[in-house]
């Protein structure tokens, strides 16, 4: 299934139990606008590199736009609409003043020099300048892209329309960034999976974790979850499955990937190393953690899967109709756009420090995430609660209906 066809999918369930009329969902469905541009750069060999670069602009309801960007070979404009949207109901149900948005280039950075990824960076600004800005759409970090893609970004747009960084945000700290922004996905992704465990009745100690996807969002989340006591037993990158049923020594995993030239896990050899699919389906898993790519638990393997809980820290990890089958068997998902909104969160974060020219302290920032983390969850699981539905209907079902609301009382046609 095309990715906005599933995203879709979760859409109509949440608007049927609005009962949302086929004009209004048509509305709250398409996006804004979808740009796609040519970004053309000169390589190392001084050969040209010609890439496809998007920017889809979904609603801006409750805001201006926010989302990240991404640069991967799979970026398309059918998957970038898709990503666009989520982020409308993910900054909904986090209820941040924003609205949805994401970008992205179909190019594996892995292949540019830094140098490449500067210039085409910065001669995707050059194309996209004029449609993103501090009051209307804010770009940031997502898959493939990180704080020196935004201190580029940031650079280049102001250029051309002076300074102003909050323009973006996930920004190095030097440089008009947040405290605890990097963290802050994974941070979240912990934070929620202890609520989610409270109200399950599992004990940390108890329970046994496995992550997919040891970047960013799964570094911090193993960290995290470490720390409060939860049992990591198996952990994966693109090198492969690090797996320990007794627990993996998190002490000497983070130090491997701190000293690894390449920062993977490869050569960690005081644990079980298994091909990198094999993570998802181990036995005797309690929690999983998607971490990683889209579509990772389908058809092909959802049958294996352990987990009474997924996690899902990256954005539409699952299939939908491997989704249905969780919930038939009884697994909780806690669904994206609630799991992993705590990066946007820290992203708000920012722009409202650079909007007051203000730094917050680490501790600022952590306890704000946990609040609005916090606050989000519960009033999710209380509609799940009420309404009879899984978590990701009762996450679309708050953030479709603030969206409803805040177009109804600005008037549909603003
Ligand atoms: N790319 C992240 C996401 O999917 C963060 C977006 C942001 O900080 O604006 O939520």
């Amino acid at each position: 299934m095309k990715a906005f066809e599933s995203t879709s999918k979760y859409f109509h369930r949440a608007a049927d139990l609005l009962e949302i009329d086929d004009h209004m969902r048509q509305a709250l469905l398409m996006p804004r606008r979808e740009i796609q541009v040519q970004v053309t750069i000169e390589r190392d060999d001084g050969s040209l590199g010609t890439f496809v670069g998007f920017r889809v602009q979904h609603n801006k309801s409750r805001g201006p736009m926010k989302g990240g960007l991404r640069f991967h070979p799979e970026v398309d404009l059918d998957e970038t609409r898709s990503l666009a949207s989520l982020m409308t109901w993910k900054t909904a149900v986090a209820n941040l003043p924003y609205g949805g948005a994401k970008g992205g280039i179909g190019v594996d950075p892995k292949q540019l020099s830094t140098r490449e990824l500067e210039h085409l960076t910065r001669a995707f600004v050059d194309q996209i300048h004029d449609i993103v800005g501090p009051d209307t759409d804010i770009p940031a970090p997502d898959m493939g892209t990180d704080h020196l893609v935004m201190s580029w970004f940031r650079n280049q747009w102001e250029k051309y329309h002076g300074f102003h960084p909050a323009v973006i945000t996930g920004k190095p700290v030097e440089e008009y960034g947040a405290v605890g922004r990097e963290e802050a996905t994974g941070r979240g992704v912990g934070t929620l999976t202890i609520k989610t465990c409270n109200r399950l009745g599992m004990k940390p100690a108890d329970t046994k974790v496995a992550i997919q996807g040891f970047g960013n969002v799964g570094s911090h989340a193993a960290k995290f979850l470490h720390e409060s006591m939860f049992t990591i037993i198996a952990l994966s990158d693109m090198t492969g499955t690090y797996y320990d049923p007794e627990g993996l020594d998190m002490g000497a995993v983070l130090h491997h990937k701190l000293n690894n030239p390449d920062g993977t896990l490869h050569g960690f050899n005081r644990c079980e190393v298994l091909p990198v699919d094999d993570l998802l389906t181990l036995p005797e898993i309690d929690i999983l953690i998607p971490a990683a790519l889209g579509g990772v638990i389908n058809a092909s393997n959802v049958d294996h899967i352990s987990a009474k809980v997924i996690i899902e820290a990256a954005n539409e990890p699952i299939e939908p109709d491997a989704d249905d089958q969780l919930n038939e068997r009884g697994v909780t998902v806690l669904p994206d756009i609630l799991a992993n909104a705590g990066g946007v969160t820290v992203s708000y974060f920012e722009w409202v420090q650079n909007r007051q020219h203000y730094r917050w302290t680490l501790d600022r920032v952590r306890q704000e995430l946990d609040h609005t983390l916090s606050n989000s969850f519960e009033q999710v699981w209380q509609v799940a609660q009420s309404k009879n539905v899984s978590l990701r209907t009762a996450a679309y079902y708050l953030g479709i209906g603030r969206v409803l609301n805040a177009s109804k009382l600005a008037g549909m046609t603003s």
